[in-house]
């Protein structure tokens, strides 16, 4: 009985402590174990603690995108990953019906991270090569508060198709949506996420998959109905099993902010988070491959956070 006792005591401790020098607590919300979001995040704030610069951050798993930024709303995250679409119709108050009237015009953006592309992953033996294949079929769209579900939405709506038209409409987190794909209860799982997640590379290399591609006319009329989305082509060999190329479209992923959060809080945790470029792109292949800060500032979903426009000045970027 002795050790909670002495831990609680440790705990308590360190808190006083940081109470004392005025730390600032940063709660980052992430998405799936198997995303990406909650490696980065995780990451993110291990930087953030080891700077040791007043600032203390922790990650949380999430639902997603929609999830995360009605929570920077309330206040229960303090920061956050997000799509940069969600991210767009949250602070305008549009595009997505549990947005609909309720602009959250605080949100700031820090940064974009790297591109999060829609991957349709198949069961070889579900004879599907078309979103239109996915007609009648068992298909996961995402977790509930997942950004995954808006683009699964809207892809499947410019193929002339909505979610009644599915078999099955699947709202399972990633982790859970490996094993229906593994023992045959889903034919297929949407995920809009950085290249490398593990939840799809976990698919790929214990069931036959395809990757199920976007593209022609269905694209073009995508990105003219939701113009955050670019084309982008999922490199041969991302996955086992994919040996070409696949057109498809992509997001960004920004993180986010509210205008409540302390300008130096923030600029603090910017220099953790984005001073060491080479430990940054170290913490997944996503922000390996893409990281770079003359992007990280571009075509942003809304207005950089005070903090974040003092950092990016500081490295000599031309930011408003
Ligand atoms: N973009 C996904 C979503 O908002 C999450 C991706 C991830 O967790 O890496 O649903």
């Amino acid at each position: 009985m002795k050790t909670p006792f002495i831990v609680g005591t440790a705990l308590l401790g360190t808190l006083a402590v940081a109470l004392a020098q005025g730390t600032d607590f940063v709660t980052i919300g992430s998405g799936s174990t198997t995303g990406v979001y909650f490696p980065v995040a995780t990451g993110m704030a291990k930087l953030v603690n080891e700077a040791n610069a007043g600032v203390r951050a922790n990650a949380r798993s999430t639902g997603g995108s929609v999830f995360n930024v009605n929570a920077l709303g309330s206040g229960e995250l303090q920061m956050a990953i997000a799509q940069n679409d969600i991210t767009y119709y949250a602070y305008k108050g549009t595009g997505i019906a549990a947005f609909e009237g309720k602009a959250n015009t605080k949100l700031r953006v820090l940064a974009a991270l790297y591109p999060e592309v829609l991957h349709v992953v198949a069961r070889k033996d579900s004879r599907i090569n078309s979103i239109a294949d996915l007609k009648g079929k068992r298909v996961v769209v995402g977790d509930l508060g997942s950004g995954t579900e808006q683009t699964a939405r809207q892809v499947l709506e410019a193929y002339g198709l909505t979610f009644a038209d599915l078999g099955q409409t699947l709202r399972v987190n990633p982790t859970q949506g490996i094993s229906l794909m593994q023992d045959g209860r889903a034919d297929a799982l949407f995920y809009t996420v950085g290249v490398g997640a593990s939840a799809v590379q976990q698919i790929a290399q214990t069931v036959n998959v395809n990757l199920v591609p976007v593209s022609g006319n269905q694209a073009a009329s995508l990105i003219r109905k939701y113009p955050f989305y670019v084309r982008y082509n999922i490199p041969a060999k991302s996955y086992k099993g994919v040996g070409a190329t696949v057109p498809g479209v992509a997001v960004q992923a920004v993180l986010v902010s509210t205008s409540d959060e302390k300008e130096d809080t923030v600029y603090k945790a910017m220099k953790a988070i984005f001073g060491d470029e080479k430990a940054l792109k170290a913490l997944h292949p996503a922000l390996n491959d893409n990281f770079d800060d003359a992007k990280a500032v571009r075509g942003l979903p809304a207005p950089l956070h005070a903090g974040a426009v003092k950092y990016w000045r500081e490295k000599g970027l031309n930011v408003k």
